[in-house]
């Protein structure tokens, strides 16, 4: 059976739950989850139990993190448009700072007005990421264009929202954007047949937006999972949060796109790898790469190792299951074996 060999992949758009809400995931399971996924390096966002907003929350944070990884992980800062006096503080510790500007899971979201503050407030080294759907647009463009700081879309769904992005970049505001692999082989149709499997901020969208997602490719700087990991029987409640775990689906939903000739493998390779890599400045090197077996197979639930044990792709058929991972010449991942010790993987700073 042919393999291939990949560098290790990165994921900057994460939710691994730890601390707070551990029967959803954990720091080990998590990182478990993304080495089964090829990805080496993740970044995990901050809208916890208790929003990641203090330097002493990203410390326990970070401590929690330090006994369990078994991947590189680093970690995004979050901001309600009061602790300012806290960016210095952690701006060495963290990739990024999260603005929500849409209601999401915990209801983790700033006044709109404390926008342009944030913006003048957080230090330019460091990207802010946007959860901005396409109802808000218009204010990120006119705060973008009033602070021109580097900021990354998250979970670019439709066609106005990527238009956006189009614009923006065509007129040279410093954006980059994201898609999740959902976004990009589910749709409204899909949400029918799910339910609340299927039940994600953004929503599923129609075939149309699909599609020009994908007719407009090159647009994209990275497909990201926003693996965010909920149990069956939360799904399975009156009131279903938001959100489908992704990290072991991703590359494989990628490879399977590729064999159909929807991508080449260097959009591949710049989407689940180079870009974040770039913008987010993680180093990487030849010492660290992921083995896949290009043989088909169907998704399982009982193959996951998320704690979440489930998948909105269960079921579906396709290509490239990771065999090996290799991280700074130590294998730490084979056949479907986490071998790496709790705490092994690197915290980035
Ligand atoms: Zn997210």
């Amino acid at each position: 059976m042919a393999t291939i060999t990949l560098p290790g992949l990165i994921d900057p758009h994460v939710h691994l739950r730890d601390p707070g809400q551990t029967h959803k995931e954990d720091f080990f399971t998590g990182t478990s989850a993304a080495l089964a996924g090829g990805f080496t390096t993740i970044l995990d966002m901050p809208n916890n139990a208790e929003p990641i907003t203090t330097l002493a929350r990203l410390e326990r944070k970070i401590e929690s993190a330090k006994k369990q990884v078994v991947c590189d992980i680093g970690f995004h800062f979050g901001t309600l448009g009061d602790n300012f006096d806290e960016f210095h503080k952690v701006i060495d510790k963290v990739k990024g700072l999260k603005i929500y500007l849409n209601v999401t899971t915990g209801g983790f979201i700033i006044d709109k007005e404390k926008l342009v503050d944030i913006y003048k407030a957080w230090p330019e080294s460091k990207p802010i990421l946007l959860h901005a759907e396409e109802d808000v647009s218009e204010l990120v463009e006119s705060v973008l264009r009033a602070v021109a700081k580097r900021s990354h879309l998250c979970h670019i769904s439709s066609r106005t929202e990527l238009e956006f992005i189009m614009r923006a970049k065509d007129a040279g505001l410093p954006i980059t954007c994201g898609v999740t692999p959902h976004h990009l082989f589910l749709t409204d149709d899909d949400a029918e047949r799910l339910g609340p499997y299927g039940y994600m901020k953004p929503f599923l969208k129609s075939k149309k937006d699909q599609q020009f997602l994908w007719d407009h490719f090159d647009y994209i700087d990275i497909v990201e999972s926003d693996h965010a990991p909920h149990t069956k029987a939360e799904k399975d409640s009156d009131n279903p949060p938001f959100g489908v775990p992704g990290l072991e689906t991703t590359l494989p939903l990628m490879l399977t796109a590729e064999a159909e000739g929807r991508l080449t493998r260097q959009d591949l390779l710049d989407k689940l790898h180079h870009r974040s890599a770039e913008i987010f400045d993680i180093k990487t090197d030849e010492s660290t790469s992921i083995e896949v077996e290009m043989s088909e197979y169907k998704i399982k639930n009982s193959d996951l190792l998320t704690k979440a044990g489930w998948s909105p792709f269960a079921g579906r058929h396709v290509i490239g299951k990771v065999q090996k991972i290799t991280v700074r010449d130590e294998t730490v991942f084979k056949s479907g074996q986490v071998l790496a010790q709790p705490g092994s993987g690197r915290i980035l700073q």
